[in-house]
């Protein structure tokens, strides 16, 4: 049986949708910021090993300095998260909890609109 979503309304996904690409597009300045092209970075991660401790073509990349490519990693996680939040919003599974299904509330939404996962998952995830 599929839990009752308690559905946003169309004013706080308009809302939501409007943090997320304000989000996206200050994530993609601080790239720039960083001299990096994010669809580069992501490609070079694509192709590379998906460990990226043990990339052997690390040394030889831009982004070696620990700190910038922390900081990248960051950055492109974050994008990747945004833009996945941006299709479930289009396909309408938004604000449901990609673990449980259960509808994750506006406030966490608001605090985090990338986020996949009610409050009670991400700590089951994320410890
Ligand atoms: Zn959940």
């Amino acid at each position: 049986m599929t839990p009752t979503v308690a559905a946003l309304d169309s004013r706080q996904r308009g809302a939501l949708r409007k943090r997320l690409l304000a989000d996206r597009a200050s994530t993609l300045d601080s790239v720039a910021q960083l001299g990096f092209d994010i669809d580069s970075v992501r490609h070079s991660r694509r192709d590379s090993s998906t460990d990226d401790e043990h990339d052997p073509e690390g040394s030889t990349l831009a982004f070696e300095q620990s700190q910038t490519s922390a900081l990248l990693r960051q950055a492109v996680h974050r994008i990747d998260q945004i833009d996945d939040a941006l299709g479930r919003l289009d396909d309408d599974s938004y604000g449901s909890c990609a673990s449980c299904g259960r509808s994750i509330g506006y406030a966490r939404l608001s605090a985090r609109p990338y986020t996949p996962h009610c409050v009670t998952c991400a700590a089951r995830l994320n410890p």
